[in-house]
């Protein structure tokens, strides 16, 4: 064929990306094409903010950027629109005479809808639109078991995979990409998507940048030149400082990187340094992320209601305080550890594991107030957003997911137990440092003199508690 359009999606990279390699062997030249969909960044249904805040549209514009400067270094470029893609696509396919577009394939359901549409408004112009599976680990073939009857929780899934199926290998980089002319047009601001800019606070773990090529330096970062695998394990559950975790997150949601990639990353190492738990452990992360990415293939729209996948059997009751999902939101309840990590979030756009797991038990068990507020509000606020990990772990900690025992977070002992001196909760809270880390984790144990004696006083310096959580957890 002549012309194919490349329409890139969550795979804004050009290593391991099989669509692009495909319509490359496929036509003559491609049309590299990226559009900035205006509902991806309206106003979320569940909270008052855009369901893309300002750190993950920039991470998204700056991983554009990358991905044209990576195309231009290849001959091509990159055509940038702003609009919807169920009318862009075609409207480019026919100014370029295209006899076919190629796309990444994803399962959340906003994104289908947007997909599908298009493959219809392209059909109507005699131009089939190709598919491919691009964002995990497994494919999606590849699976022992059809998607469709998957089990629903993540130990049986696990095993059954790894002893079943098989990682694809990579595809290569293209070394040249052939486009034809075109005006490439250029990134809309922040301001034409209607998101007003902030920045990140100097405090952040990392610059999280946008791009395929940032993507690879913070792997290469993390794996080969501070050498921080082989610790993975240990490490994995920290809250402070660059290294605890691998930070790919952003990169692996946009598609800056491929997983697969990733875990070939680990197996040389593994065979170039060191193979142990470690290792291995990056890899069983990786197969949570996949994990979630098929259960919405499952389960679909269902993760999106109140009562998840679970249905009528969750029955849980939600209640819709709205001032008290603010001051969660705000990072002002009064208890530290909450506090801390949704002030990282809000000045950052990133919080670690445990912190998102003892957040979302707050605001789903201790609170009682409908998690899919949550699930909006860390939509718009995550740099990493992605639909399926995202609903996936909040619905799963709400006890309307994958998991059928009602285990909360006791955030005060995860508190203790991982920010033993109160590092972390000073770090976020500069107001509570200085205390002792018994009060800088129960601020609400001091009486007045205690509060004289370290200058801290509570519901001035720093709220008082909006419960007495301890009362919550021994009731509980
Ligand atoms: C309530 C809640 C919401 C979350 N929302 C998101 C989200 O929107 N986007 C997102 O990428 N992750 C999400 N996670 C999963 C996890 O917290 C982040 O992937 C992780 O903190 C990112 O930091 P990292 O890359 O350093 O992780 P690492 O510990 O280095 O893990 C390596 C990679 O494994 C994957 N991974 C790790 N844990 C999980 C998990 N529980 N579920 C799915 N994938 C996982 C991620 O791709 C991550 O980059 C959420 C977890 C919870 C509890």
């Amino acid at each position: 064929m002549d012309t194919a359009v490349v329409w890139f999606r969550r795979d804004l990279r050009l290593h391991d990306n099989e669509t692009l390699v495909r319509a490359l062997a496929d036509a003559d030249e491609v049309v590299p094409l990226y559009v900035f969909d205006p509902d991806e960044y309206a106003d979320s249904r569940y909270v008052e903010e855009p369901k893309t805040g300002p750190y993950r549209a920039r991470f998204v514009r700056e991983s554009v950027a990358d991905l044209r400067a990576n195309l231009r270094a290849r001959g091509g470029d990159l055509l940038v629109r702003h609009g919807d893609p169920r009318e862009v696509v075609p409207a480019v396919a026919s100014e370029y005479d295209a006899d076919a577009a190629y796309a990444q394939t994803m399962p959340a359901t906003e994104e289908l809808t947007v997909e599908n549409g298009t493959k219809a408004a392209l059909a109507e112009d005699g131009v089939p639109l190709e598919r491919f599976w691009t964002h995990t680990l497994y494919h999606v073939n590849d699976l022992p078991t059809p998607v469709d009857d998957i089990a629903d929780t993540y130990t049986p899934w696990r095993k059954e995979v790894e002893n079943g199926a098989e990682v694809r290998e990579t595809f290569e980089t293209p070394p040249s990409v052939p486009t034809p002319e075109f005006d490439p047009g250029d990134l809309p601001s922040l301001d034409d998507l209607g998101i007003e800019g902030r920045d990140v606070d100097d405090r952040a773990a990392i610059d999280f940048r946008g791009g395929e090529s940032a993507g690879r330096e913070r792997l290469q970062a993390y794996v080969w030149e501070a050498d921080r695998l082989r610790r993975y394990k240990e490490t994995r559950n920290g809250l402070l400082g660059p290294d605890f975790s691998s930070k790919l997150s952003a990169w692996l949601s946009q598609g800056c990187l491929s997983p697969r990639y990733v875990s070939e990353e680990v197996d040389r190492y593994e065979a170039e340094r060191v193979a142990n738990d470690s290792t291995y452990w990056l890899v069983f992360e990786l197969l949570w992320r996949d994990f979630f990415q098929f259960q919405f293939i499952k389960h679909g729209g269902d993760f999106f209601g109140e009562q998840g996948i679970r249905g009528s059997a969750a029955g849980k009751e939600w209640r819709r305080d709205g001032a008290a999902f603010e001051r969660w939101a705000a990072g002002e309840t009064g208890v530290p550890f909450v506090d801390a990590n949704m002030r990282e979030l809000n000045e950052t756009g990133y919080m670690s594991n445990r912190g998102r797991q003892n957040v979302a038990s707050f605001l789903a068990d201790v609170l009682g107030i409908d998690w899919r507020r949550g699930a909006a509000y860390f939509e718009s606020r995550l740099t990493d957003y992605d639909v399926c990990s995202n609903w996936g772990n909040w619905a799963y900690q709400a006890g309307v997911g994958n998991d059928s025992r009602d285990n909360y977070f006791n955030v005060l002992s995860q508190a203790e137990r991982y920010d033993s001196n109160a590092e972390y909760v000073t770090h976020w809270l500069p107001e509570l440092d200085g205390l002792p880390p018994e009060f800088a984790h129960r601020p609400w144990r001091m009486d007045e003199g205690t509060q004289a004696e370290y200058g801290v006083q509570l519901g001035l310096d720093y709220p008082a508690p909006m419960l007495d959580v301890e009362e919550w957890y021994r009731m509980h």
